[in-house]
């Protein structure tokens, strides 16, 4: 099914963009920044950097261009490599985290924003590059905002020192981009028309009380009424969500009458490994019909082939920190208008459409218009930590597109004192310390690069790193609704009463043993490929250890000095054991509970570290180490002595 290159590029010369190449290019050689708004589908993210290659334009630099998202970032660069008969890696690449695939000759870099803005921490300048194209800047991740103000003041630093010029372009899909023009000094604004085919838009007659059930009825009424190859995707939230959909339509789907087409399932969530995340993206065989089930990751950017209905929840999980408790707390929000209608973009791009939003017109037009800056919804210390990292101490006076509340910056400032990442002069100036450097330089949150760098003290660096890249992949446990019960007994000879973090250490431990056996894995409702995934991030991460002379200790036997160093990194997310069996969360005095898939869902222990909440009908605690609380008060006696009253 592979499409000959000729073929191709008659697709890509029917672009609504072909026509107005030229005169792109032209208003691309004369204007510093230009900002170029688009409706879906018009070939901005495919075309416009080969545009820029093919022209000459971007001279012995690299051509980057931003995707908020790894899976749109790998796929466009898959496509674009194809569409220009290359391999990809060569001339076209794409860099995400834990993954480059660049090389020397490489010109056309396809990343994710968080990439781009680490590279920024080794070089202020960004000088490989002689184009910097932010797309999807709409969607207004912390990542992209953040290059917004790095990008801007590489190109006016460049002119200052009489370097190679750096050219920015900002691509959106809204129309309010008067914002970003006027944050690069008026820069032009471009548009481009789109060519998305028509799509008809379906709203529900009734308020419904059970997406879930809704996305289900939806479904198997398409594939009941539809002729096969037109595909669907279904919008949900999760990845615990998305499993047990699609165990449900894979149930129901037995029972269906003979002549209906094979439904074929792709599940699409962030930390499935890319090459299963890929699947969904594969064209349908002939007499199938696909249904992926992804969260928000397939919002914008992507083409999903053969896609003609989109099922719309309405719902996106997401974070929200809140500044006043210090509390970082995932949950289900309703969309805003602009996801809704980015959404709805990703059908019809290939052909005519169809959208089901599972919700009323009137309930559309209460959503917000606009999706509120990540921003100004989310724990910076990440952020300030990389700011910093790059060089930029005075934080509070960034040149922020939009800028945070100044109470968020000082909550993360504060975390950051306490991980013993900054200090704080006299004179109120703030700096990195050599601890905050090297925590930098590690692809991770913070309180987990602390653990890391805690580890050399307590000698166990190796066991440290298993767990470090254990919890970088979100799941190494599978457990099929239909054999639950069967998967939880295995897991049984794994759990540790001191909590998931031992357990997960215990799975990697097992998994080395056995050599990673796949029949070993599957016999344990282990997934595989996700712990392959984990030993590929361990190398990453043992590989940046070395590169900041940490020496790779291990200790073996002693459990205790792991949790230890865990504690050091996630001292703030420590919850005490109530009288009522509950939990008070010690830093915002919350009241939180264990988890029920949590291997201590039935032990009371006193103290307990997390490393997530999450808010359902009660807000939870996942991923839990059982902790002494004399270690949570020696990683910042002057935090926890007012708040340890017991001690
Ligand atoms: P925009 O960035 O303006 O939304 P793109 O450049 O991403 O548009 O895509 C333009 C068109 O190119 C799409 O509508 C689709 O027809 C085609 N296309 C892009 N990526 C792919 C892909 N991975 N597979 C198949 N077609 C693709
Ligand atoms: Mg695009």
């Amino acid at each position: 099914t592979k499409l000959s290159s000729n073929d191709l590029e008659e697709e890509v010369k029917s672009l609504p963009i072909y026509s107005a190449r030229k005169k792109l290019v032209e208003q691309l050689r004369d204007a510093e920044t230009t900002i170029i708004i688009g409706e879906t589908a018009s070939g901005k993210t495919t075309q416009i950097p080969r545009y820029i290659f093919r022209s000459g334009l971007s001279g012995n630099g690299m051509i980057a261009c931003t995707q908020p998202r790894r899976v749109a970032a790998i796929t466009i660069a898959q496509r674009v490599a194809q569409e220009m008969d290359v391999e990809l890696g060569k001339q076209v690449g794409y860099c995400v985290r834990f993954e480059d695939f660049t090389s020397t000759q490489t010109k056309i870099k396809y990343m994710t924003d968080g990439m781009l803005l680490r590279e920024s921490i080794g070089d202020k300048l960004l000088s490989k590059y002689s184009f910097i194209i932010l797309d999807e800047a709409h969607e207004r991740t912390v990542h992209t905002d953040i290059l917004f103000g790095i990008v801007k003041s590489a190109q006016k630093q460049r002119k200052l020192f009489n370097k190679p010029k750096l050219k920015l372009i900002v691509m959106s899909a809204t129309m309010d981009v008067d914002h970003f023009s006027r944050y690069f000094r008026n820069a032009p604004v471009l548009y481009v028309e789109g060519r998305l085919h028509p799509i008809k838009i379906k709203y529900t007659a009734k308020e419904q009380s059970d997406y879930v059930r809704a996305s289900l009825v939806t479904v198997f009424q398409i594939h009941q009424d539809e002729p096969a190859n037109n595909d669907i995707l279904v919008f949900l939230t999760g990845q615990e969500e998305i499993e047990s959909v699609s165990q449900t339509i894979k149930d129901i789907s037995l029972s269906l009458p003979p002549n209906l087409p094979k439904l074929i399932i792709c599940p699409l969530y962030a930390s499935l490994p890319h090459h299963q995340q890929l699947k969904a993206f594969r064209q349908t065989p002939l007499g199938s019909r696909k249904v992926v089930l992804s969260t928000n990751i397939a919002e914008t950017s992507v083409t999903i082939k053969g896609i003609k209905f989109v099922i719309d929840t309405g719902k996106v999980k997401s974070k929200q920190f809140y500044p006043a408790t210090g509390l970082d707390v995932l949950s289900v929000q309703r969309i805003s208008q602009a996801q809704a209608w980015q959404r709805a973009g990703r059908a019809g791009r290939e052909r005519p459409g169809v959208v089901y939003r599972l919700y009323t017109e009137a309930e559309f037009e209460t959503l917000t218009a606009n999706t509120v800056p990540e921003i100004q919804r989310t724990n910076l210390t990440n952020t300030l930590l990389q700011l910093m990292a790059i060089g930029i101490n005075d934080v509070l006076n960034f040149d922020f597109i939009d800028a945070p509340s100044k109470d968020s910056i000082l909550v993360a400032i504060k975390e950051l004192k306490l991980l013993r990442s900054v200090s704080e002069s006299e004179t109120g100036k703030y700096t990195l310390t050599p601890l905050g450097r090297k925590m930098a330089v590690f692809p991770l949150e913070p309180k987990l690069s602390k653990a890391i760098l805690c580890s050399v003290d307590y000698q166990c660096v190796e066991e440290v790193l298993s767990l470090a890249a254990m919890l970088s992949v979100d799941s190494v446990l599978f457990t099929p609704q239909a054999k639950r019960e069967e998967a939880l007994a295995e897991r049984r000879k794994f759990t540790a009463s001191e909590g998931d973090f031992i357990m997960l250490l215990n799975i990697y431990r097992a998994f080395k043993q056995n050599k990673g056996n796949k029949v070993w894995c599957y016999e344990n409702f282990i997934n595989a490929r996700n712990m392959n995934n984990v030993l590929d991030i361990r190398k990453q991460l043992r590989d940046l250890c070395l590169k900041v002379n940490i020496a790779v200790t291990s200790n073996h036997r002693d459990i205790n000095a792991l949790r230890k160093c865990f504690s050091l990194g996630f001292f703030m997310n420590a919850a005490e054991l109530q009288p009522d069996g509950s939990y008070r969360s010690i830093d915002a005095h919350e009241t939180v509970h264990i988890h029920p898939t949590s291997c201590l869902f039935k032990c009371k222990p006193a103290y307990v570290v997390y490393r997530e909440l999450v808010r359902t009908s009660k807000c939870y605690m996942r991923d839990l180490c059982v902790v002494d609380p004399d270690w949570l008060y020696d990683a910042a006696p002057e935090y926890f002595q007012k708040k340890l009253k017991k001690l």
